[in-house]
């Protein structure tokens, strides 16, 4: 059984179609990728699943259990961490604070996330965790945002857009701080711009172009598909 499944997935915003028949799974312990320009749908894929934006038809299951139309806390609850687009942290709190204020399922979890491990996978946020969040630079603004939702022990993490406009060099270290996370069992669906990020982190992924999925597969045959490249992802 897939981890999340969309089957046939139409979402709209008032009268506009936004996305057309979306179908995509994501298995466990995986990190998958869905690559678009600006403006594909790839947000729009991510508020589906989350509940901001309930699909208007289609089934999204996780781990077996239909979540459409269910509220974003309910499905939050459920195991699935969103970390949206806009890297938005408490301005005023410290980037520890950041981290209390959201632990929680701790019950439930056998190993739930601490501070400290958020810290052994992003060193940064130690060295800074006295700073207030307002003085991080973009790249320990995006590390404290998938800490804080790390501190919800998801079992799935939905990332958009985690290397926008950050620095080649920081790039690369979020892209080994994502495998690392996987690695702490934590399953990942990312959305990027960034076809060489998601060849870094990700086996598999789907590219999707006007709100409709054009390929899915191996990441390794996407690279050399020149095609789809040049149709779906020039810009
Ligand atoms: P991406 O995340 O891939 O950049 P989005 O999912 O944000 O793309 O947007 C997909 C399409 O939906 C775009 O054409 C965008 O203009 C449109 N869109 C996004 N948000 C809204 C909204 N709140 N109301 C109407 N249209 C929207
Ligand atoms: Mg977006």
């Amino acid at each position: 059984m897939a981890m999340l499944e969309l089957k046939s997935v139409n979402t709209f915003y008032g009268r506009s179609h936004i996305l057309f028949d979306v179908s995509l799974s994501v298995e466990k312990g995986e990190v998958v990728s869905l690559i678009g320009r600006n403006g594909a749908g790839k947000s729009t894929t991510f508020r589906s699943i989350i509940g901001l934006t309930a699909p208007f038809s289609g089934e999204v299951t996780f781990k077996g259990s239909p979540i459409k139309g269910l509220r974003p806390h309910q499905i939050c609850r459920r195991g699935v961490g969103f970390v949206p687009e806009d890297r938005r942290c408490f301005p005023d709190l410290t980037v520890r604070e950041n981290l209390e204020v959201v632990a929680r399922r701790q019950k439930e979890t056998p190993s739930p996330w601490t501070i400290e491990k958020v810290y052994s996978i992003f060193p940064r946020l130690r060295e800074r965790e006295k700073n207030l969040g307002s003085q991080l630079s973009g790249g320990e603004q995006q590390m404290l945002t998938i800490g804080r939702t790390l501190m919800t022990n998801p079992e799935l993490l939905l990332l958009d857009e985690p290397s926008e406009g950050l620095a080649p060099l920081v790039v690369k270290m979020l892209a080994e701080m994502i495998i690392e996370i996987r690695n702490e069992g934590v399953t990942v669906l990312l959305a990027e711009q960034n076809i060489h990020f998601c060849a870094r982190v990700s086996d598999r992924g789907y590219v999707i172009d006007k709100g409709a999925l054009r390929y899915g597969g191996k990441m390794s045959d996407l690279i050399s598909n020149e095609e789809i490249k040049e149709k779906y992802l020039a810009v």
